[in-house]
């Protein structure tokens, strides 16, 4: 079967690159019926945090991305790399290396002295065993070193890129696979190679990640072969790039996907979006849930270019979901954010109210976070009057107009429906003889405080429930 996994470093937020790699992996291990396996990759202790590691967690969660293994820990499974590391050192295929920092730099000085690239120079691949004992006799610690074969071609294809070759010469000195440690010791073994060894140990079939890898492929898979395990196939997906065509990063802003959801893009509009970076459905569809876009997940329709991230593109798709999310729904998904502004409202006591009020601002929304300004004025007695609205509210006789509004209003017995308050409107209308649009331009005016803006009748409904209608007309006469 096929096993894919997400691999992810907890050394910070769950970044929007690595999502879109999870929903790459997600997509293909369900498009056929595969497995996908999560992989906490957190050998660097000095890096790693838990709380990052929990923001990754939930990012996937909050997505959508329901993983079949783990999560596997790789802090918890050193002994296993370990051992296989003392088994390439026993078989000759790496070694130790005991250089001092200040030669390591010494050696680079003299070769860029001499331009050339900088590169280990394996000098310590054949130290005779008196050398070791010398070396090890004065403490020195050593790094282990895998034997990297300078004259190999290697080639995989690669189900993005196609073929692709790199020559062994190209890959640099002899490559650490641990960290320095005291003399006998195996330190803290490193990328590359425990990656190897896990992908192998986890049965991984398919390696699915962002194209900054590219570069660790040929030498990971010189190590497949050492190691005398399955070598993978690999998917090198294209990388997410900023509006100036460089690859996203921290400097641009947003980047971690609980920003997202803290400025309002819904789980389904961000996947959504991230599964059309780099891939594209065969059909021209652009909104689909991620079940929807496993049905047709091909590499075939996976670019080579890199992906540029459009802002436009994701709030157009966001807006779409939230304009077909039914009020009830909408309504506990604003809270937090109707929250986080202070508004002062109770969910069950004000439900009456809030459920129209969401109903009402749904269709203007963009990202959730937007219900904050939409909303601002339904929870404020009185309202500020643009130079618009207060022009509207000058006019000759609108004063007059608006107190007649407002005896109307004392006279009724309260307005419960959309049919009360146009009764009302129309009685008004009648008995000052003018025309009706006067009348809702004005009342709109003296409501709202602005000429545009939401339905009329139905935001005065909300605001004659919470009292504050009367305010305002007294406000607009005065
Ligand atoms: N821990 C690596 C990263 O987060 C994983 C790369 C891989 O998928 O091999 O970039």
């Amino acid at each position: 079967p096929v096993r894919v996994r997400l691999a992810p470093s907890p050394t910070g937020s769950l970044h929007i690159g690595t999502a879109r790699t999870a929903v790459f992996n997600w997509l293909y291990a369900r498009h056929l019926g595969g497995e996908f396996i999560l992989r906490i990759e957190d050998t660097d202790q000095a890096r790693s945090r838990p709380e990052y590691t929990q923001n990754i967690l939930d990012g996937l969660k909050w997505l959508g991305l329901n993983w079949d293994e783990g999560p596997f820990y790789q802090s918890q499974r050193m002994d296993l790399y370990r051992q296989q590391i003392q088994s390439l050192l026993d078989r000759g295929l790496a070694y130790r290396a005991y250089e001092t920092p200040e030669e390591l730099s010494a050696m680079r000085e003299a070769q860029q002295a001499r331009s050339e690239a900088p590169r280990y120079n394996n000098q310590h691949r054949d130290l005779t065993p008196a050398q070791i004992a010398a070396f090890e006799a004065e403490g020195r610690s050593a790094v282990i070193r895998f034997k990297l074969d300078r004259d190999r071609t290697i080639t995989w294809n690669d189900l993005v890129r196609g073929p692709v070759q790199w020559q062994g010469s190209d890959l640099g000195g002899d490559m650490v696979l641990a960290r320095a440690a005291a003399p006998g010791e195996v330190g803290q073994p490193l990328y590359n190679f425990v990656v190897v060894v896990d992908d192998a140990d986890m049965q991984i079939t398919h390696v699915i990640r962002g194209e900054d890898h590219i570069g660790n492929t040929p030498k990971q898979i010189l190590l497949y072969e050492a190691l005398d395990v399955d070598i993978p196939k690999f998917a090198h997906t294209p990388l997410i790039l900023n509006s100036s065509g460089q690859k996203l990063s921290k400097r641009d802003g947003v980047t971690s996907i609980s920003d997202f959801q803290s400025m309002g893009f819904t789980a389904e509009a961000l996947a959504n979006y991230m599964t059309l970076l780099g891939w594209s459905p065969p059909n021209t569809q652009e909104l689909f849930t991620l079940a929807e876009a496993a049905e047709h997940f091909s590499f075939d329709r996976v670019n080579k270019a890199g992906a540029k991230f459009d802002w436009d593109k994701l709030d157009w798709i966001n807006s779409q979901y939230l304009h077909e999310t039914p009020p009830a729904q909408l309504l506990e998904m604003i809270v937090p954010y109707l929250k986080s502004a202070d508004y002062d409202f109770e969910l069950e006591r004000d439900r009456d109210w809030l459920l129209p009020l969401a109903a009402m601002i749904g269709p203007s929304l963009t990202r959730l976070k937007d219900c904050i300004e939409l909303s601002r004025f339904y929870f404020t007695p009185t309202v500020d009057y643009d130079d618009a609205a207060q022009k509207q509210l000058s006019l000759e006789g609108v004063p007059e107009l608006m107190t007649a509004v407002k005896s109307a209003l004392e006279d009724s017995s309260g307005l419960t429906t959309t049919e009360d308050a146009k009764a009302l409107i129309n009685q008004v209308t009648k008995a000052q003889g003018v025309k009706k649009g006067l009348i809702m331009k004005s009342l709109r005016a003296a409501l709202m405080g602005t000429m545009q803006g939401p339905d009329l009748v139905e935001s005065w409904l909300i605001l004659h429930r919470r009292g504050y209608d009367r305010k305002r007309l007294e406000g607009a006469i005065s």
